[in-house]
Formats: structure tokens, sequence, C-alpha cells
């Protein structure tokens, strides 16, 4: 290479990096996908998970098209570890309790296309996800949790990388086959660009010889301060404007239960769903009948980068991958057998026990785990 020529690419790499840097990156989902499967091979590939998902939806559709199962609305218990730094209650990082419920309840009203709400559509494709998450009264000791569902920690600093973020979550985290783990960090920018949240996909079951424990311990969401609740339901200054009705755990969520981003991460990319129109790239702002890939994009889906106040829908095959990872992604399905939602009924003792696996060769080993209820002996 001749120095002239040398000369010139620095200076390329000069004019071109902080252009990029400035990109915003709302959503670090795939990037931090990238990174825990090189740090776990053994959870495989993205796409292997995709082979496994489509089975399961297949198996779950046909399985309904019989008419005798039926769906059930499902309920997910919820801790946020609402990480500080020493500020009091309300203040700063350490958001209110109240900050906390509004979040919880706007989450509640977009998986339940809840009438009369900003969570409500009428497209034809519109999807009631039927799964309701609720605030956990019982912590990991078995006792009952002053504030439901929050666990404030004073993390001792001010804000986080995601790799401290990352190593924050596995000395952090309540078991994830109880709790459907939700961080609240104030999140360094990177650059100039602001990361608003993240999640980590579900994995698939019946790898043989799979050890989960490493991607288990950092298994949930993690969402910016300023970001996390809603505006509409009390005042929480705080909340960046584009991002104060609380859209950013409902994307998430949808991640953490196996949905992509509607364009696909690509070009007219494929989010594995038939029933939302391809997209170029990512939306901003809220550009209602934009138009890409020939088709008119769904910039209300919550899987999108429109603004809060622009989205209100999932769809049904949205739904599908969904309530498909419920049934059978390890630390999803175990969720719906969690006790930490305080089954304070009392009375006679309720057995439960719930198995490792759901399909087992001959001679081959089955764990179970006693989730039984109301103090049996
Ligand atoms: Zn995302």
């Amino acid at each position: 290479m001749s120095r002239l020529v040398r000369f010139f690419f620095l200076y390329l790499l000069a004019v071109v990096t902080p252009v990029s840097a400035q990109e915003v990156e709302p959503c670090a989902t795939m990037v931090m996908d990238s990174l825990l499967r090189v740090k776990h091979p053994e959870i495989g590939s993205l796409d292997e998970f995709e082979i496994f998902l489509q089975r399961k939806i297949r198996e779950r559709n046909d399985l309904l098209k019989t008419g005798r199962v039926v769906e059930e609305v499902v309920t997910i218990p919820v801790v946020v570890h609402v990480v500080h730094n020493g500020e009091n209650v309300g203040s700063g990082a350490n958001i209110s309790r109240a900050q906390v419920e509004a979040q919880i309840e706007t989450l509640n009203e977009d998986f339940r296309k809840k009438i009369n709400t900003p969570g409500y559509n009428t497209h034809s494709r519109g999807a009631d996800i039927e799964i309701e998450f609720q605030l956990a009264v019982i912590n990991p000791q078995g006792q009952q949790m002053a504030e439901p569902g929050i666990n404030r920690i004073n993390g001792g600093r001010s804000s986080w990388t995601r790799d401290q973020i990352e190593n924050l979550k596995t000395y952090t985290i309540w078991d994830p086959t109880l709790y459907y783990n939700i961080w609240v960090v104030d999140i360094a920018p990177s650059g100039s660009s602001q990361t608003l949240g993240y999640a980590q996909f579900p994995v698939q079951s019946g790898l043989q010889g799979l050890s989960e424990g490493g991607a288990a311990t950092t298994d949930g969401v993690v969402v910016h301060y300023r970001v996390f609740g809603n505006s509409r339901k009390g005042n929480f200054p705080n909340l960046f404007p584009n991002n104060n009705q609380g859209r950013t755990l409902t994307h998430e969520t949808g991640h953490w239960l196996g949905l992509r981003h509607i364009w696909g991460d690509a070009n007219c990319g494929n989010d594995y769903c038939d029933d939302t129109p391809p997209q170029a790239s990512a939306s901003n702002g809220c550009p209602v009948g934009r138009q890409s890939c020939g088709s008119v994009n769904m910039v209300e889906n919550y899987m999108d980068y429109s603004n809060d106040a622009c989205m209100n829908i999932f769809t049904l095959d949205q739904k599908s991958r969904m309530r498909a990872v419920l049934r059978n992604s390890p630390r999803r399905r175990e969720l719906l057998n969690s006790t930490v939602l305080g089954d304070t009924r009392g009375g006679a003792p309720i057995a439960r026990f719930i198995s490792d696996r759901q399909q087992v060769l001959l001679n081959g080993e089955v764990q179970f785990t006693d989730r039984s209820l109301n103090n049996p002996t």
C-alpha cells in the first residue's frame, strides 16, 4: 500500500468513526445476544433456536386447532431490581414504588390489549397475548416483601456500562425459574449513543448435556430508569420525552419471550411472523403510513423503535411465538408454577412438582422440584 493510499484510509477511518458512533441504539438485545453466545456456546445459535421454536409453534397451533385444549390467561411473577447509588427512594435512579407500579400496569395493558388504554387496537391481526405480569410478594427467603416485587440495590456507582451490568446481574439475580428479573439501571451512554434497554432471549430445551448455569445467571431484561414508568400515570419528570409511556419494557419483554425486531435486523429482514409486513429498517418518531419493502409498515408494533405514544400492537403470529416460548423454553415455562405470588389462600396443602424436562429417553433421568403450596411436610 502506498503512503498516499494508507493516508487516505486513515483519513477515511477518522472521518467515518465519529459518524457511526453517533448512531442511537435504543435496544441492545441483538448485540448482547451475540456476546452471550460467544461466552456460552452451549446455548447454540439463534438459528438453531429458531428451528426449535418453529417446531414448537406448529405443535402449539395444531394443538389449539383440535379444540380440545384451551390456552389460559397466565401470570408471570416479576421482581424489579432498582439499582441506585444511595439516593433517597423516589429520587434519581432509586425510582418510587408508584413509578414501578405504573410501569407494570402499562405492561399488562399492552400484553392484554386492554380496552380504553393506549394498549388497545382494532387491527384485524391485533392480539391479546393473555399473559399478565404481577409483582412478587414473596422474596427468595420466603418472606413477605415490604414493597411487593421491588428489590432495591445500592450498587455503589452512578451509571453502569453494559459489561458492568452483566456482572451485576450474576450476583443480584433471583431464581429465574421463579421470577421474571428486571433490572432498572442508569445505563451509561457509550460514546454519544444511549441504550434504553436490552433483553436476554429464551433458550431451547432438549439439548443433550446442556448445562444452563452460565446463561441462567444473567436471564432477564435491563431497562434504563429514565424510560421505566409511565408519565400518563403519575408525575415522573425524569422520563425521556419520547420514551415516557413504558413501551421500552413492553418491547424488551417481547424479546425475552422470543420476538425479533419487526424489520428482522436487516433490510426487509425476517422477523418470522407472517402478519407483520416487511420493513427496511427501524422506524423513528411516528411515521404512520410509512412504506418500504413494498408494503405499508406496521410502525405501531411494539417491536419497532417508534416513539412510545405511537405503539399499540402485538400481532397473532407474535402471540404464537411468545406462547410457544412460554410453553417450552426452560426458565420460562417454570415461571407458571412459581409460588412467589403468595398463595395466601391457606388451607390444605397442594402438591405441586415440576420436572426439568418434558421428554425423556428410556433410562434417562428426570429431576423433580417440589413447589408445593401451603407448607406441606
Ligand atoms: Zn429490541
